[in-house]
């Protein structure tokens, strides 16, 4: 049988820089003296998605929804508890720390809160040098003269290096985040919603420097969001994540025009849009919180909140489906082909269990 990557070379496709297939993590629940397992928080639940050199892949979702374990998972923070994670086609699923060590100048991250994801104590130039003395890449002044050009390629002052975190703006801080992680030349960049913590005249500029620096380096970005209207700018493609699972993935322009999935519908529509003379997208409030990843709903876990809900949703999972070309959805309202707009089909009622 022709392996992923065999037909993916077969198509002309180039081979993606990270894969990802049927990835779970469930953390246990453990509870009394001899810390028995009474149940898993199922945060991550068989997601599969692949991120080509260069591109950006958005991924989305209410809190909760599992995209953050899913972020560390992919870079090895977490453990997961099954799947499979290849870089350039190596798996790095069950490497040890160290085997992992040298794949870990590839893959880096940026965090959410600028504010305490730096250490305090430490001057801005140790904290974007010091990845490049834990890998021994640099020392001295080579070490210094790398740290101020990344200073100056992020768009901060060289003479700043020697000033602490709380001396800068919020921006500025994200500005350091950033040249830390590009400090060991990393080909994936995990943000974990590295704009949402900033004001949205900050973010705009942040996600600026983001894309430039990726056309400059062909870095790859799992960039993760609560928001669409964030990732909107900086996606090539976009995952939409309910309940530790992935309901709708496809490139950014036919998320927009087309969502094929309720959940992304429901999305799109708190995105404001810009134009005021574009056709307003009818409004859709969600009812109720995210269930718990505790117990999810059976069926698909989306019923509850669903307005098109069916009897069968409660019972039956629906599979992730390619629909057509480049667009998967898991939704038995397109079980025979693609239906946009969406519409309530006779059964349909708002299924609250
Ligand atoms: Fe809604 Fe049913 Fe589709 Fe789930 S499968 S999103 S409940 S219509």
């Amino acid at each position: 049988m022709m392996t992923k990557a065999a037909q993916r070379s077969a198509e002309g496709r180039p081979q993606p820089l990270l894969e990802v297939d049927g990835l779970r993590k469930h953390f246990p629940i453990r509870r009394g003296v001899f810390s028995r397992t009474v149940g898993h928080v199922y945060a991550v639940d068989g997601i599969s998605f692949h991120i080509d050199p260069g591109e950006t892949l958005g991924m989305v979702g209410e809190s909760g929804c599992g995209k953050t374990t899913a972020g560390k998972t992919v870079l090895k923070l977490i453990e997961p508890t099954a799947g499979t994670i290849k870089l350039r086609g190596k798996e790095i699923t069950g490497l040890d720390p160290d085997s992992m060590r040298p794949l870990r100048r590839e893959m880096q991250i940026i965090y959410q809160d600028p504010y305490s994801s730096l250490n305090p104590r430490m001057s801005a130039g140790n904290i974007v040098g010091e990845p490049l003395t834990i890998h021994n890449v640099a020392l001295g002044k080579e070490k210094e003269e790398r740290v101020a050009a990344l200073f100056e390629r992020v768009g901060l002052r060289p003479h700043q290096m020697a000033s602490y975190p709380h001396e800068f703006s919020g921006g500025q801080r994200q500005r350091i985040g950033i040249a830390r992680a590009l400090a060991l030349s990393p080909s994936l960049i995990v943000g974990d919603e590295p704009v949402s913590a900033l004001d949205v005249s900050i973010q705009a500029q942040v996600i600026n420097l983001l894309m430039e620096l990726q056309d400059e380096y062909n870095l790859s970005y799992l960039f993760i969001a609560h928001d669409l209207a964030v990732v909107e700018h900086i996606s090539h493609r976009i995952a939409v994540m309910y309940l530790g699972k992935i309901v709708e993935l496809t490139d950014r322009q036919s998320l927009f025009e087309m969502p094929l999935h309720p959940y992304t519908e429901a999305l799109l529509a708190a995105v404001p849009i810009p134009d005021p003379k574009a056709k307003r997208r009818e409004r859709i409030i969600l009812t109720g919180d995210v269930p718990s990843p505790v117990t999810p709903p059976p069926g698909c876990h989306f019923h509850t909140r669903c307005p098109y809900a069916m009897d069968r949703c409660k019972t039956e999972v629906p599979e992730l489906r390619k629909i057509q070309p480049g667009h998967w959805v898991s939704c038995h309202l397109h079980d025979s082909g693609p239906m946009f707009p969406l519409a309530r089909p006779r059964n349909a009622g708002r299924s609250i269990d």
